[in-house]
This record gives C-alpha cells, structure tokens and sequence, in this order.
C-alpha cells in the first residue's frame, strides 16, 4: 500500500507532544511491513535540516490558495535507519517561526498556514509521482486534506482517484475553529458552501476538526476507550452529535509505544541501562538523578520519588494536584519532580513549590527530550490525573521501566493502566474514577502503601515490564482501517 501522512509534527524533526511520536512510529512500522510510506510536514524553524541530513530539491510547487496560488519549496530526508521517506514543505513567511502553532499563544493566522499546509500535501504528491491509496491526516491541522479530497482532487484529478482517506484525532479539545470569510476564501470552496449546519459549520465558525470529521472515509481516534467517550457530552467538546453521525466509522486504536526510543535496555538518554530483572540499577539511575539535583551523602534517598512529565494545561489535573501535593509533601516522606511547559498559572506554581521544598521538589519548566527520559525512568511512580487523556504515552513509557502510574479512569489511562489487587496480585499501576482532590489522595495512599511492601512492590513492579504496547500493534490496525477505507470508496 502507498501511504501519504500529513502531519505538522514529527519526532524527531518537530515535537511538542504525542502527535510527534506516533507520527514517528506508524510509518517506521509501515515501512517495516512492506508498504510504501512518504511523510509530509512544514518546514518549521525548529527542524534541523543539517543534523538529520535534509536536502533541497529542485521543486517549486504552485499551492492553490482561493483564486491565486503560492509558491513553496519541498526538502527530501528520511527517518533515521528506515527507509520511509520525509518531505518537509518549505514556505519562509508561514512555516519560519519559532513556534510550531504559536508562540506561545496562537498565531493569528493559523487558518491560512494549516489550510495552505493541507493543500500543499496534494501537489507535493503529484510533484514527486506518489500516487497515494491512502491519505492519513492527523488533528485539527490537517484536517483540510479531507475534504479537499473527497471534494477536489477525487473528483477532478485522475491521480487521487482511488485514494481514501482517514483522519486521526489526537485531541478534540484544539478544533482550528476559524473566521468562515478567511477558511472558505483560503480553502477554495467559497461562502457558498458554509451555511448552518453544512459540514463546513460549527457553531457559526468553520470548525476544522468537524471538517476532518465529516469528509474523511473513517475516522480513527487514539483509544478505544477514548472513542467511546468522546460520543458523550462531557468529553466531545462539543462535537458529540457529528461523532455519533460517524457511527461505525470512529474506531479507536490505542497508540503504541516505538519501545526502540523508550525501552530501559537501550535508552541512550539514561544513566545505565537495564532489564527487568536488574531493578537495581534503576535504583542507582535515581540516586544520579537525585544528585543531579543536589541531593548530597547523608540525605535520604530511598523515599518515593512522584514524578510528571506533560504539558502543563488544564487537561493534564494540575488543579487536583494542587491541592493535595502540598500536603503530601508536608506529612509523608516524599519528593516530586516534574518536567513541563505551558499555562503561565501552573509554572508560578511549581517555582513556588520548587522555592517551598528546596529538597523535595524537583521543577524543571521547559522542554527537554533527555531529562523527560529520565524522570520517567528513575521516578518510583509517574503521576497522570488528567481531567481526560486521548490516550497518554507517558504511563506507557512508564510501565516498561518499571515506574508505577497513577492515573486516572480516562481515556486510553484507563485502557493501559489497571489497579494493583493485593489478593490477586494482579494489575500494574493506581487507577482513580473521579476527577478529585480525595480520590485522587486515596490512589496516592494506595501505591505509598504497596511501596513500603517489598512483596507487592516487586510484583507489581514485575507485572508493569511485562506490558507490552509495541507501535507494531498499532500500526497493523490501521492498515486494517485503511483497508476498510479503500473498500469504502471502491464500493461508493
Ligand atoms: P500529549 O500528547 O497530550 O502532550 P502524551 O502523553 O500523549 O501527551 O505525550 C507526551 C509526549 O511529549 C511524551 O513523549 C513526553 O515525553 C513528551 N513531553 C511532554 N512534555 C515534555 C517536556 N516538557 N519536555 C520533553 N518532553 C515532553
């Protein structure tokens, strides 16, 4: 199969998030299958053409924007040790910033970057003659190759012909809600095609997530946990009855983990790797660590270290951890240390902490690749209460070096993580149910308990590197889905 997959982040080229890793791991996997794959992404900024050896190449592509047309440049690379190609679409005044969305807020003309990105994906296809049979677009920003699809070049050009596409949702809270006169002047498709309840509208907006919806042959989302959920109210930010409307065609496959980058044995970011059966050296790993951060001989180092790493917004729980991690931190012996970025709120927070317990809370603001591997590798447990989670990577990162999550009852948390039963010695992690300071504090109780009892410590230590959520799973699923897209458009 040929698969073209657009995306605006790709790790290791461009990342923010768990976009980036799973449109990282898919077609490394793919590639490794057998099928032809070729990725697109802008060139922004903060891709180094140089390190990951980016060549120029000769093409100028002519991107119809409305009634004119824009020029862009394409670089050629691929993944390192794969043969799945990389095209990174190279337009100065759009793509040249230093944030991938924003900086930090939104740029304001996200509308016209993301939908001139979308379109590009086309003509680069028939620049370099591949002849995709499926396109895969992933969230809000790339949601305009469906429709420009189905309703442009399926239609109008005979290269797309037979190509189907699928649109991925990573996250349904950002949906490029955009000015309609901009998106439908940009798109091409005109004011004529957005009136109430068209699939172009939503709530008198051009909705780019109900877009992607709607236009794509299916429409997969990041767990199947999640793909139930985001049918109801509470978590489909608005969307439920355009989700409900794809019945059968919103599948939910969970992400898998690319255990290449994130497995303790081969981790070139940690201090010493190891196996499962040397947990030893994961406890020297955190004493680096905690000396890493100033612990000294004398200090105890032996008490349970909580550790983040996330994006710091409101979907990730901050507000219950606010509210009890001081308290912990007052009448238990433990530390925490956490890795992130985002809401200005939460950072003041954290070097609020960071200035409260100068010994026990460890805060690094900002974004680093290395010291996220290692919090989620010496950490004794991984803390993720968040008000929903699509699906999480970090908990599953986790359970592979033996580090304990404690996560919610949401989304792909709940398809990943189960609770450890004593009595059954089944389960490899604390799971609480509703979004809640005290519960919360009771899976926290829960897992300090179960620390202090070298028994069940070691089993459930023992149960979590078992897990195995490999992106070859994944990846398999949705060649699975992709093969129901074809039939879609073959049968239609
Ligand atoms: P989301 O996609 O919602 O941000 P996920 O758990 O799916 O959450 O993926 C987060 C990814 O981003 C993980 O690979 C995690 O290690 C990484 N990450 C998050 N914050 C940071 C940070 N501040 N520095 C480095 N990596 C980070």
């Amino acid at each position: 199969m040929k698969i073209l997959l657009a995306a605006t982040e790709v790790n290791p080229f461009a990342k923010t998030g768990g976009l980036a890793d799973v449109t990282e791991a898919l077609p490394i996997e793919w590639d490794k299958f057998g099928h032809e794959v070729a990725v697109v992404m802008p060139k922004h900024k903060a891709v180094n053409t140089e390190l990951h050896g980016f060549e120029k190449t000769p093409l100028s592509l002519e991107i119809p924007m409305g009634f004119a047309t824009e020029k862009c440049g394409v670089w050629e690379g691929k993944f390192p040790n794969s043969n799945a190609k990389v095209y990174l679409i190279e337009h100065e005044d759009y793509f040249h910033r230093d944030g991938i969305y924003g900086d930090p807020d939104d740029y304001f003309d996200n509308d016209r970057r993301f939908i001139f990105f979308s379109r590009s994906v086309f003509e680069l296809a028939k620049a370099i003659n591949f002849q995709p049979d499926l396109i895969h677009a992933h969230d809000y920003h790339t949601a305009f190759c469906m429709p420009f699809l189905s309703s442009v070049y399926r239609k109008d050009d005979d290269f797309f012909k037979n190509t189907a596409g699928v649109f991925t949702i990573h996250n349904l809270m950002y949906q490029g809600k955009f000015n309609p006169y901009r998106a439908m002047d940009f798109s091409g498709f005109g004011m004529k095609e957005f009136y109430p309840n068209s699939w172009f509208e939503h709530d008198g907006l051009v909705n780019s997530m109900k877009i992607g919806i709607l236009f794509a042959d299916k429409v997969t989302t990041v767990s199947p946990n999640y793909a139930q959920e985001i049918r109801m109210p509470y978590y489909s930010e608005s969307l439920q009855n355009v989700l409900n409307e794809k019945g059968a065609d919103l599948i939910g496959i969970l992400n898998g983990v690319f255990y290449n980058e994130w497995s303790p044995e081969n981790d070139e970011y940690i201090y010493t790797n190891y196996t499962p059966e040397e947990l030893h050296i994961k406890k020297q790993n955190k004493y680096e660590f905690l000396k890493g951060e100033g612990l000294k001989e004398g200090d105890d180092f032996d008490i349970p270290l909580f550790g983040m790493v996330t994006r710091l917004t409101e979907q990730k729980g901050i507000d219950i951890l606010k509210e009890k991690l001081e308290y912990y931190l007052d009448n238990y012996k433990i530390r925490f240390t956490i890795l992130g970025s985002g809401q200005p709120e939460y950072m003041d927070y954290f070097n609020y902490l960071k200035w409260k317990y100068p010994k026990r809370a460890f805060i690094n603001i900002g974004y680093d690749n290395m010291h996220a591997h290692r919090i989620i590798s010496c950490s004794d447990f991984l803390l993720v209460p968040s008000r929903f989670e699509p699906c999480g990577l970090t908990q599953m990162y986790a359970l592979k070096y033996a580090t304990i999550p404690i996560v919610r009852e949401t989304g792909g948390l709940a398809d990943t993580v189960e609770e450890y039963l004593p009595d059954t010695k089944s389960g490899t992690g604390f799971v609480f149910q509703n979004y809640d300071k005290d519960d919360f504090g009771y899976a926290v109780d829960r897992a300090l308990s179960i620390y202090k009892d070298k028994k069940h410590w070691d089993i459930i230590r023992a149960n979590a590197t078992e897990k195995d959520f490999s992106s070859e799973r994944s990846a398999e699923s949705y060649i699975e889905v992709f093969d129901w897209a074809l039939d879609k458009i073959k049968n239609s």
